[in-house]
């Protein structure tokens, strides 16, 4: 089995998490980017570092994101691009919400011609839609290290004390709410989800069930990795 140590040397290797809110697309990138030494990626992440920022595109954004629809795909690619060309992702990506879109999916695979990479896997995530609305309305972060929990499924050990830093100060997103899960995942339905058939004919697709445990998901994650790095 293969460590971060044995990682570092090796080639880039570029993964996309694809699936809908709740699927455990930022949960698994962590883990990865642990194990793996990958630099996860997540276009919401820094979207909302915009937004807290008062930045143009986090302004334009706000609203949107507030109503669970999707930011447009020039302030994506914009925000994308930026990050890109920090000297960090020259060691792999995991990215985390993005693409989200045809264009989007278009304008990575020209970044990536541009920068001699490739996409090694476009992994699918699979769930089902009405878990997605109690695991999302469910979850909240440390403020602090970012460790996500859960009010069901992953609680802290104790009340308002994060695991792993002793952070306490816990953050729920403005968007995690039931109404808003479900607008979001009408837009994954409706825009995101038919990359899953743009990445299978391209011959680079792998499918997750990600109903199962973190761990489960973890090692099928990791098989993926192994195989794209073999
Ligand atoms: P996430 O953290 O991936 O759940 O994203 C939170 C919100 O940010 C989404 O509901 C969208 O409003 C916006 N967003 C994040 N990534 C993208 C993207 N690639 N394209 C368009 N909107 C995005």
């Amino acid at each position: 089995m293969m460590d971060g140590g044995n990682y570092s040397g090796m080639r880039p290797i570029n993964l996309i998490l694809l699936g809908p809110p709740g699927a455990g697309k930022g949960t698994q990138a962590r883990i990865l980017e642990e194990k793996f030494g990958l630099v996860q990626l997540s276009t919401g992440d820094l979207l909302r570092a915009a937004v807290a920022a008062g930045t143009e595109a986090g302004k334009a954004a706000k609203a949107v994101m507030e109503a669970g629809e999707l930011v447009s795909d020039e302030i994506v690619l914009a925000i994308l691009k930026d990050r890109m060309a920090d000297d960090d992702v020259a060691k792999g990506v995991i990215l985390d919400g993005f693409p989200r879109t045809q264009a989007q999916a278009q304008a990575l695979d020209a970044l990536m011609r541009e920068s001699g990479q490739k996409i090694d896997s476009a992994v699918s995530l699979s769930v089902d839609d009405e878990a997605m609305v109690e695991r999302v309305s469910g979850r909240f972060t440390c403020g602090n290290c970012g460790e996500g929990y859960h009010d069901s499924f992953k609680q802290t050990a104790k009340k308002g004390v994060c695991d792993k830093c002793g952070g306490t100060d816990m953050k729920r997103r403005a968007d995690d709410n039931a109404e808003t899960v479900r607008q979001r995942l009408d837009a994954y339905h409706a825009q995101t989800a038919p990359l899953i058939s743009y990445y299978e004919s391209r011959g680079c697709l792998s499918r997750i069930n990600a109903m199962a445990a973190i761990d489960a998901v973890e090692r099928d994650l990791e098989a993926i990795v192994e195989r794209v790095s073999a």
